[in-house]
């Protein structure tokens, strides 16, 4: 049995799976991931004076807000983006009762998008963006309207920050434990388009206590010697290829 064959059948035997993803889930919707070449990092030199972690670290949005959302808004934000196979595949299995939560990194909204109920997002979503001082809720269109300049509170005039995870700040630790629990009980876990180097994120993947771990990413990551099936390919073609596999069934 071949690579594929092994994920897909440990797939098909299990409705307890979980799918922990990370920004090469959204390169096949045209998203940059960070670490490949053509990503994110290969291709700031040009306009940007300082390296990508510091501009998205909390020290760098607290001194120059009117920097950060200059390269928040032109490299973090991608409107037009579409679910591609990968989101659809995982809000399918969830629909199927197979997958009971997709833990991400991820801060485009695409796995809700394309319809996945439970999504925890360990580095929270663009979608989402607070007054620093009265609290307001806003919009990623208030964000974007002004197209230019820092966005303040309608209300109180205080920052809006999105609500996004920086560099140096802490995740939610609620939603940590939660995928961590998720993870603790999973019987299958899909690791999918992550270099597994951003921590604490990657480091969740520890939890996982069974005999069933597809790791799906395009290069060689730190965890390909733990994982139980490794499958390096674009994870839409794979996960592709599993649901019409499974639609047979
Ligand atoms: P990363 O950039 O460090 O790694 C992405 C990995 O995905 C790479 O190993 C790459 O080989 C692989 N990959 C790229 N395209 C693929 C594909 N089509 N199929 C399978 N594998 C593919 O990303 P990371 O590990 O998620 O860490 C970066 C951090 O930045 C995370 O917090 C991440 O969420 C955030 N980020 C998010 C987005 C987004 O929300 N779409 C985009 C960029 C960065």
């Amino acid at each position: 049995m071949d690579n594929l064959q092994k994920a897909i059948q440990m797939i098909k035997e299990s409705n307890n799976i979980v799918a922990f993803t990370g920004a090469g889930v959204s390169t096949e919707s045209n998203i940059p991931d960070f670490r490949s070449s053509g990503g994110l990092f290969s291709d700031l030199g040009k306009k940007y004076s300082y390296p990508p972690e510091f501009i998205l670290s909390r020290t760098f949005f607290d001194q120059h807000p009117d920097l950060f959302y200059d390269f928040y808004r032109s490299k973090m934000i991608y409107r037009d983006a579409l679910p591609n196979d990968s989101h659809l595949a995982l809000a399918k299995l969830e629909e199927m009762g197979k997958v009971k939560a997709v833990i991400t990194q991820n801060i485009d909204g695409l796995h809700q998008m394309a319809g996945s109920k439970n999504v925890l997002e360990l580095h929270g979503g663009v979608n989402r963006n607070f007054c620093m001082n009265c609290g307001k809720e806003f919009s990623l269109d208030y964000i974007m309207a002004k197209g230019e300049g820092v966005p303040s509170c309608d209300d109180c005039g205080g920052l809006v920050k999105p609500d996004v995870v920086l560099y140096e700040e802490p995740l939610n630790q609620q939603i940590m434990h939660k995928a961590i629990e998720y993870i603790a009980a999973a019987d299958v876990l899909i690791v999918m388009g992550t270099s597994l180097v951003v921590y604490p994120a990657a480091g969740i993947v520890d939890y996982y206590r069974g005999n069933k771990l597809i790791l799906i990413n395009k290069t060689e990551t730190p965890y390909d010697s733990k994982a139980n099936v490794v499958l390096h390919e674009k994870a839409g073609t794979i996960m592709r290829q599993m649901i019409s596999s499974l639609d047979k069934v």
